[in-house]
């Protein structure tokens, strides 16, 4: 797992899978962790290495329902987990699924020695809405759905930074779960693009904190990807920064997904 300090109350994990990524910020006394690394031992590293960095956990935060943005409570047991409201009625409508993915995940990869992931009772945010943190700071949270039914984007404006959860990675293509949607997935890419103009940092959900050009660098491409997967699925072409077997697999998944 790597880990780098993009400002003084912003710290980034970047899991060794799918360089999933895990953000710690920081208002005051108080601190909320975004997401979540995967590996066990990636887990049992936050605990420490965010007291050693004065980075209080207060409460913890999912961009989505996907499994593996869920686990911070494997590292932080007694704390709870916020998230968009959209999220929580998914969870509620598919219980224990994130567990059973974990499972097969871990027996799959032979990953031995982890407890159940017990979600807890969820807090329900509302979206768009607003989260306070600390004295005097607000995060801003965004609708940001169409990878998945669900989600939201975390805008922490005091120090222009945007956890955007799966979209506008440098490592992933668009990716079209079941429940997501093209049309969607473009409007959240126009929600959050006058944020990306004006951020010092954007973080996905998958790869490496990107400056405002990078990312606006990729919201282009994967508007023009999506636009052609609407248009003209036959003639898609993948950035050649993303063309790999993995994402090539994506995006026949994405072909394969029901359209409205
Ligand atoms: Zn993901």
């Amino acid at each position: 797992m790597r880990a780098s300090a993009l400002h003084s109350d912003v710290i980034v994990f970047v899991s060794d899978v799918w360089q999933t990524t895990c953000t710690a910020v920081r208002g005051g006394d108080e601190g909320f962790l975004i997401d979540s690394p995967v590996y066990p031992e990636e887990l049992r590293a936050l605990p420490d290495v965010l007291e050693q960095a004065g980075f209080p956990v207060s409460g913890l935060l999912a961009t989505h329902g996907d499994w593996d943005h869920l686990l911070g409570r494997l590292a932080f047991p007694g704390a709870s987990l916020g998230c968009a409201e959209s999220t929580a009625q998914r969870l509620a409508a598919e219980p224990g699924d994130a567990q059973r993915r974990l499972r097969s995940f871990d027996s799959e990869h032979y990953v031995e020695g982890r407890p159940p992931l017990a979600l807890g009772s969820l807090q329900r945010l509302p979206v768009p809405g607003r989260l306070e943190l600390g004295a005097g700071h607000e995060l801003e949270l965004i609708a940001a759905d169409g990878h998945t039914a669900d989600g939201a984007a975390y805008w922490i404006p005091w120090l222009g930074v945007l956890v955007c959860g799966d979209y506008l990675s440098p490592v992933e293509i668009p990716m079209l779960s079941p429940g997501g949607s093209i049309d969607g997935y473009r409007a959240t890419l126009q929600r959050l693009d006058e944020l990306v103009r004006s951020a010092s940092w954007v973080i996905p959900g998958h790869g490496a904190p990107l400056e405002s050009d990078g990312a606006r660098t990729i919201l282009a491409q994967d508007i023009a990807y999506l636009t052609q997967l609407a248009d003209q699925p036959e003639a898609v072409t993948l950035s050649p920064s993303r063309n790999t077997a993995a994402q090539r697999r994506i995006h026949e998944a994405n072909l394969a997904l029901p359209r409205a």
